[in-house]
């Protein structure tokens, strides 16, 4: 470590949190101002931003990597329109507590806290609901440092109560197209994101319960709470467990049953026989939704730790035949699943979001840490999929073969190619481009 031009720290930049990837950038800077990252961005030819390295593919990987958590600026609130400013680097367990103290809430989070914000949602990270869109549908206006250097705003950014530096607002760069924006359009330094009024959640668990009750109507189980998983290993007659999570201020009732199968009188983890000391409060107990929307705690190791995961984002309508198509394929999987998990989310308008025009399923698995075995399973999870149109989850491990070759991602996304020029636009020396990026067909 040593210091920094840019007013703060150096670094080697190390590997994900998974472990799978050791960043090939040759720094990692940490800026202390937004004047110091606008000034980095101008002069370095190749640069990235780094979230809290939760992702498991190389879409964060580049030549420089630069994290903001150093950077200034706290959580502010503005009750009058209902939307909290973020610094970008926040990650969502330490945003929490801080709205819910203030009486808010947003409205889903994905399975864990421990992910910034800037971060998930420009890869689409997104919780479960089928009312429910991506956590990228929050976002109202973003702050970004371009490629030139220059600090703009998008969208309805909330103006930060501190007076910080000034921004020009940029009416040409369309919101939708850069929420969901891998890196590609501009390093975000703060997010606007639409709040509501803090609510309470319950959240119930249901183990074992018959794959044939659940096909026959799919839409009732995942309609029957503001939202629902499932989780299997694709084998078993049964879903292993099914997790209800439930609005209080939506109507909750206890739901001592499901399908005929009741309600677990214990606490569970996700994984069999895994400590579910991790896991948010079940059984029932209703409080505060940033305590139940989560499957695991903050405070603890999420999912399994030495893990990989993939995910692919297909039409809801397509969510029978492709939940039928990987249980076939279950037996060929199971040395390598630790286990899988079926979400739905409502559509959004997001360019490049997984849900973007079209209410999804998505199909889900975490994978022994084994990096060889499961590469050689994805091309026949993503061949076995293919009649689906499948979306890769931005953040987890696919193929550039198969769902995500250039070609088939430009079948699935509508405005692929609207993203590809708005990028070569905003950025013609290429200043935020990396492998991933290329790799996948998003920039030339
Ligand atoms: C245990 C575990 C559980 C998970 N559960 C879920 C889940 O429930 N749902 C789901 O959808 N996903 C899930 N994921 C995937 C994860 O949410 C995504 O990979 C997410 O993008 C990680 O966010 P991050 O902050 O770690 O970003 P990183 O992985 O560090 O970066 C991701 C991308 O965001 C970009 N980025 C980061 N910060 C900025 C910025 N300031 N400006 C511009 N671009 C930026 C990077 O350049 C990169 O392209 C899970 C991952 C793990 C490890």
């Amino acid at each position: 470590m040593s210091d920094d031009t840019n007013g703060g720290t150096l670094r080697a930049p190390g590997t994900n949190w998974a472990g799978n990837l050791t960043y090939g950038a040759r720094a990692l800077h940490e800026p202390t101002s937004v004047a110091r990252l606008q000034d980095l961005v101008a002069r370095t030819p190749r640069v990235r931003a780094l979230g809290s390295r939760h992702s498991f593919s190389d879409v964060a990987d580049g030549e420089v990597l630069v994290s903001l958590e150093h950077l200034p600026g706290v959580v502010e609130v503005d009750p009058a329109a209902r939307t909290v400013r973020v610094p970008a680097g926040t990650r969502y367990g330490a945003l929490a507590p801080v709205l819910h103290d203030q009486g808010w809430a947003v409205h889903n989070l994905a399975s864990l806290p421990h992910i910034s914000v800037a971060g998930a949602v420009a890869t689409g990270t997104h919780g479960s609901g089928d009312r429910s869109g991506t956590l990228a549908t929050a976002v109202r206006g973003l702050e970004v440092v371009t490629a030139d250097g220059e600090l703009v705003t998008v969208g309805a950014a909330q103006a930060p109560a501190s007076g910080a530096e000034a921004a020009t607002h940029r009416p040409d760069v369309p919101l939708d197209a850069v929420v969901v924006g891998l890196g590609a359009f501009g390093i975000v330094t703060a997010v606007t994101l639409a709040i509501e009024p803090t609510y309470d959640v319950a959240q119930e668990v249901y183990p074992d319960v018959p794959w044939d009750a659940v096909l026959a109507d799919l839409d009732a189980v995942t309609g029957s709470a503001d939202s629902v998983s499932l989780f299997t290993d694709w084998r078993s007659p049964t879903v292993a467990q099914v997790w209800r999570k439930s609005r209080l201020d939506a109507g909750w009732e206890p739901r001592p049953h499901l399908l005929g199968v009741a309600r677990s009188a214990v606490e569970l983890h996700p994984l069999a026989g895994v400590d579910p000391a991790s896991t948010t409060a079940q059984l029932g107990v209703p409080g505060p939704w940033h305590e139940r929307l989560s499957h695991f705690r903050m405070e603890h190791t999420p999912s399994h730790g030495e893990e990989l995961q993939s995910e692919y984002l297909l039409a809801r309508e397509h969510a029978v035949d492709a939940i039928t198509a990987l249980r076939r394929l279950g037996t060929d999987l199971a040395e390598q699943l630790l286990v899988a998990e079926v979400r739905t989310m409502a559509a959004d308008d997001l360019w490049l979001s997984g849900a973007s025009g079209r209410a999804t399923v998505g199909l889900h698995m975490t994978w022994r840490r084994d990096v060889e075995a499961v590469g050689a399973l994805l091309p026949r999870v993503e061949e076995a999929l293919a009649p689906f149109a499948p979306r890769p989850h931005w953040g987890k491990l696919f193929t550039a073969t198969g769902a995500g070759s250039p070609a088939a991602l430009r079948a699935a996304y509508p405005r692929f190619d609207d993203a590809r020029d708005l990028a070569a636009r905003l950025d013609p020396q290429g200043r935020f481009h990396n492998a991933f990026l290329r790799r996948h067909g998003l920039v030339g």
